[in-house]
């Protein structure tokens, strides 16, 4: 059995630990924090215009789709789907086409793959729709959302504002103590009962994201039923019950594989002098003091400059904060960003460069270390955010590295 040590516990590192312990790996994962899934709105971007020869012939040849393939990028996303689905999360899409969905702001967003739950307000369905405000919730706007809709053509039928009985008092509620009063049967079935008379004549409705953390398609499906309404969910601001949803999805499947997660340690590299050419494993920081943790292969899936991965100094330099990998980065400051805030960034593409096999890779092009492996947020040669691709490279370079590091 194969000793796979994972740091990090965003999408990257979460799917990855999943992944190698299914396949038979012993996987400890360490992380000092929670990942960026609470930020993000719980879909899979993959590229937009979508993925297809041509447009994956004009990814840099660095990018880490290009490193993939897209053969591994398909069976990346099949994965990705099983996991899920046995978690009670079913996610719908195609590699080959976008769905457009409704944004809490009142924008179409392009995705992949996206939740059911989302996927249901894909917005090439035929026919109207409404939305729904929840009274007291102050992070969605249905008549700010309709509004802007309708300015783009859109078929919005019309805005509701529902109830939610017995509401704890005291501070307004964020998506996630929603989420957790939707969790309770007794509840949610009252609320529900109670949207009966104002949906009356309704058939597809928006509402925002918070129908609960667990179990939440079983329940939206019951309520669907309940009310004779299609019923799509719309991502709010953070925390994102979503991004939380598939967290806790990719967790348990991790943990239920096998994979020990150690959290709120810090890491920094482990490379002995007497392993040439090979990383140990890291050095971990938590309460118990520094602990080494050795492994046979490392997976680094510690994001980019927002979580610690990349760390940018004023002077210029941009360092990898474990290994100290060499990052790919413009040397001037002034060479960090674009003319236009609206242009592609410069600073999106700063990252560590890999190779076919997904080891970092030094300037000559050969890999750094034996058995080092690096994906997701920390990777370079892509703008994740311009291209749309942000959680599709996260899952591929996951999968690609996961696969590498078992050969
Ligand atoms: C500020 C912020 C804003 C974001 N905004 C959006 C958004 O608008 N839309 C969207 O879809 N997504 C958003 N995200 C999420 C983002 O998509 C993901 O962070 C990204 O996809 C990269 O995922 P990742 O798993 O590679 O890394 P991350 O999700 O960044 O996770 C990195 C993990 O590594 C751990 N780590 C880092 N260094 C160490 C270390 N030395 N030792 C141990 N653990 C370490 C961190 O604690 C964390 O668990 C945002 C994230 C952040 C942080």
């Amino acid at each position: 059995m194969k000793r796979v040590l994972v740091i990090g516990a965003g999408l990257t590192g979460l799917f990855a630990a999943a992944m190698a312990a299914r396949r038979g790996a012993e996987v400890t994962l360490v992380t000092d924090g929670r990942g960026g899934l609470e930020l993000s709105h719980g879909c899979i971007d993959l590229l937009t215009p979508p993925l297809s020869p041509e447009t994956f012939g004009h990814l840099l040849p660095a990018h880490p789709y290009r490193r993939a393939g897209l053969e591994r990028i398909r069976e990346a996303m099949d994965l990705f789907r099983e996991f899920l689905t046995e978690q009670g999360l079913t996610y719908f899409g195609s590699l080959e086409h976008n769905l457009a969905l409704p944004s809490a702001a009142g924008g179409i967003r392009d995705t992949g793959l996206a939740p059911l739950a989302q996927a249901t307000g894909a917005l090439a369905d035929a026919g109207t729709f409404h939305l729904a405000s929840l009274a007291h919730f102050r992070d969605f706007s249905a008549a700010f959302a309709a509004q802007r809709l309708r300015q783009r053509g859109l078929p919005v039928g019309g805005v509701v504002e529902l109830a939610l009985p017995n509401l704890p008092p005291g501070r307004d509620l964020y998506a996630t103590d929603l989420a957790r009063l939707f969790d309770d049967r007794e509840w949610r079935e009252e609320t529900i009962r109670s949207w009966r008379s104002p949906l009356t004549g309704i058939q597809r409705l928006g509402v925002p994201a918070v129908l609960g953390l667990t179990g939440a398609e079983a329940a939206r499906t019951s309520a669907e039923e309940q009310l004779g309404v299609r019923l799509f969910e719309i991502p709010t601001l953070p925390p994102s019950v979503p991004g939380l949803r598939l967290e806790r999805a990719l967790r348990r499947t991790a943990q239920a594989a096998g994979a020990h997660l150690i959290e709120g340690a810090h890491a920094t590299g482990l490379v002995e002098a007497a392993s040439i050419g090979r990383v140990t494993g890291v050095v971990y920081v938590s309460a118990g003091g520094p602990r080494p943790q050795r492994a046979e292969a490392v997976i680094l899936a510690t994001g980019g400059a927002l979580h610690g991965g990349l760390v940018f100094r004023s002077h210029g330099a941009v360092q990898e904060s474990v290994f100290d990998l060499p990052v790919e980065h413009a040397s001037e400051r002034g060479g960090w960003t674009a003319e236009s805030l609206f242009a592609s960034q410069p600073y999106s593409r700063f990252g560590v460069i890999i190779g076919d096999d997904f080891r970092p890779v030094g300037p000559d092009g050969q890999p750094l270390f034996e058995n080092l492996f690096a994906a997701g947020g920390l990777l370079g040669g892509c703008d994740r955010t311009a291209e749309g691709s942000r959680q599709g490279i996260d899952l591929v370079s996951a999968y690609c590295a996961v696969e590498e590091a078992l050969t």
